[in-house]
């Protein structure tokens, strides 16, 4: 098991027709610890394949290091790294079974052949492919060709497994099912991985740690819960799940919480963002199950239920506001009071559930 180290890394692309540069990833810094799983999340274009891609020895960085271990990596090619890469695009060859696409890896290391059936059979076992061996890809269904791309790439038993949206080409049943069986395969293994994905919940479920991406830059760092409950800013806040932000002045710094007034009604917040201070020019975070519904009046925000969206175990009410439309989750509705669509409410807010952040 090794760790990974990007210092200082950037990538500046130059688009010689049009005389201009795009900085594709902008000083990246990060460390992946050995054994690891870490999601790149962001846009389409914040920099996820171009990271990538740097890692794997694809392109060069314009500046930085690259570290696999102790080893500075930066200028290695590609097949001297000890990674392996699984992209969206399985990359299969058609022409060979699938048994001979996952014995593609060990065939170039000269393996003996009876070791080779041997290690390909066991690792089709662990995907799931085992009497599928003598199938031609083009036969196989999207999931189970990403099954053997996954197996072609762990065979070799990489140091480091790159996966660049893997999951983006299949139906929402098999990526939920997939992204269980990548997360248990990487673990028993061992294996140090970069999971590149635009998919929140994708990135939620599957991560040790992610890294939030924009225009190239890292904005945080942190596990799945630190990231959806403590964002350090309103993107992030609102990349990785739903969110409504209302403009606050927070009065006072006690201890801890933030004391702001809401309309003229006085709410203590826990604290925890370094940069926000006291003054106009931040925000409230409320996420759909801090906020609750109440009869008319009797909460801080009035409005009207505009749609009641039912989920079984919650209900998603989303209620017209004059802060615009504010979604409300309503978790075990059969112990809740339920609104009808069209009813006039109000929503409260749960100061402790909520958050205070700088207005960007
Ligand atoms: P993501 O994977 O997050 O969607 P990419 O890493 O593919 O983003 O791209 C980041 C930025 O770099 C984009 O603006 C993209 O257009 C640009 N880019 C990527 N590859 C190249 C390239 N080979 N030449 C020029 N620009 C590139
Ligand atoms: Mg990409």
């Amino acid at each position: 098991q090794v760790s990974l180290r990007l210092e200082n890394v950037t990538k500046i692309f130059y688009d010689k027709k049009y005389n201009t540069e795009v900085i594709a990833v902008n000083n990246s810094n990060f460390e992946i610890k050995p054994g690891e799983l870490i999601t790149l999340l962001g846009p389409s274009g914040c920099g996820k394949t171009t990271t990538l891609r740097m890692v794997a020895g694809f392109e060069l960085p314009t500046k930085g290091k690259i570290y696999i271990g102790n080893e500075d990596v930066t200028y290695l090619p590609p097949n001297k790294r000890d990674t392996a890469t699984v992209f969206q695009s399985y990359g299969l060859f058609p022409h060979m079974t699938v048994f001979d696409n996952v014995a593609y890896g060990l065939k170039l290391r000269k393996l003996s052949k009876e070791e080779i059936k041997e290690k390909v059979l066991s690792t089709l076992d662990m995907v799931g492919l085992k009497d599928l061996a003598n199938r031609a890809p083009s036969r196989l269904s999207g999931g189970q060709q990403q099954r053997v791309a996954l197996a072609r790439s762990i065979i070799v038993e990489p140091s480091i497994l790159l996966l660049d949206e893997p999951l983006s080409n299949l139906d929402a049943l098999l990526r939920e099912q997939m992204r269980i069986e990548i997360r248990r395969i990487q673990k028993s293994l061992g294996i140090t991985a970069i999971y590149v994905t635009h998919d929140r919940v994708e990135a939620m479920s599957l991560s040790d740690r992610i890294i939030v991406m924009k225009d190239g830059k890292i904005i945080q760092i942190g596990t799945p819960n630190t990231i959806y409950e403590n964002p350090n800013s309103k993107f992030v806040a609102g990349f990785v799940g739903k969110v409504a932000f209302f403009d606050v002045e927070v009065k006072d710094i006690v201890e801890n919480k933030c004391i702001i007034d809401f309309r003229g009604k006085i709410l203590e917040i826990p604290k925890y963002e370094s940069n926000v201070e006291i003054g106009s020019g931040n925000v409230l975070m409320a996420r759909p199950e801090s906020l609750v519904l109440k009869d008319p009046k009797k909460g801080l925000i009035n409005g009207k239920v505009k749609i009641n969206v039912y989920l079984g175990n919650t209900i998603e009410s989303f209620i017209d506001t004059d802060f615009g439309e504010i979604m409300v989750q309503i978790d075990n509705p059969s112990l809740k009071k339920i609104y009808d669509e069209g009813e006039e409410i109000s929503i409260d807010i749960v100061p402790e559930l909520c958050k205070i952040l700088k207005n960007e």
